[in-house]
């Protein structure tokens, strides 16, 4: 199951990049586009049976495709074994948009709309019906605007001081439904863990860059997509809040 909702996520983030319909159209292959029978679309396995190669035309594949079905496979394992059943059956949405973000977010720095905005109404509307896992519905909304307010207000002032943009509204939106599917308390702890890993990877990026290339350019700012640093740390509050807390104690 979690090796098919990756193919999914994985399917949505590039025809999402892509502009195309990832809703209805059926798959098929991205080389000679010719579609895709049952066992070639079957995930893990549709890769493995001809060694990673398409059946229809021999193209090799992106290793990217088994990598994220066996990633969501593990992490559907995981989200099993900590959450109880219903917050679990709740929160496999919210798993597939992380990842859709995640990935989209690292290829082409896009967090689309239709994953944020979307899973912001989706999680107000679980909120809403009492779902099991989220908060209660003011809290649900207290979430949304303190997460809205919070990267907006950073960003404004960052651009009062820097002159230009430091995050994009895509990182206010997802800050949104993440305030909203965890609750405001989740707010701060993930921003926190999320700046840090997001600072010492774009240290550790431009460390990179100096090394490898003797010119370098200043004019340029660093970039790095924030969103993949948000997603995880959400993740690992969703999972493992508890621990976390009575560790912390
Ligand atoms: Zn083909």
């Amino acid at each position: 199951m979690g090796a098919c909702l990756g193919s999914f996520a994985n399917v949505a983030a590039l025809r999402t990049l892509r502009g195309e319909d990832w809703v209805r159209q059926p798959s098929a292959c991205f080389h000679c586009g010719k579609r895709l029978g049952f066992l070639a679309n079957l995930p893990i396995f549709g890769y493995v049976r001809h060694g990673g190669h398409s059946a229809c035309c021999g193209q090799k594949l992106p290793r990217r495709y088994v990598l994220v079905e066996v990633a969501f496979a593990a992490l559907l394992v995981l989200a099993f074994r900590q959450l109880e059943l219903p917050v679990f059956l709740v929160f496999v949405p919210f798993l597939i948009l992380m990842v859709v973000i995640f990935l989209t977010d690292m290829d082409a720095f896009i967090i689309p709309d239709w994953a944020s905005l979307g899973g912001l109404a989706l999680g107000l509307g679980l909120a809403l019906f009492g779902a099991p896992g989220l908060p209660v519905l003011a809290d649900a909304l207290l979430g949304g605007a303190g997460g809205f307010a919070l990267i907006y207000g950073i960003n404004t002032a960052y651009k009062l001081w820097r002159g230009h943009d430091g995050m994009g509204f895509g990182d206010v939106k997802l800050m949104a439904m993440l305030g909203v599917w965890l609750g405001p308390w989740a707010l701060l702890p993930i921003l926190f863990a999320a700046s840090m890993s997001g600072a010492v990877f774009g240290l550790m990026a431009i460390l990179a860059t100096r090394l490898q290339k003797a010119e370098n350019r200043p004019d340029q700012p660093a970039q790095v997509p924030f969103g993949c640093f948000l997603t995880p740390m959400a993740l690992v509050w969703l999972l493992f809040a508890p621990q976390l807390l009575s560790a912390a104690q």
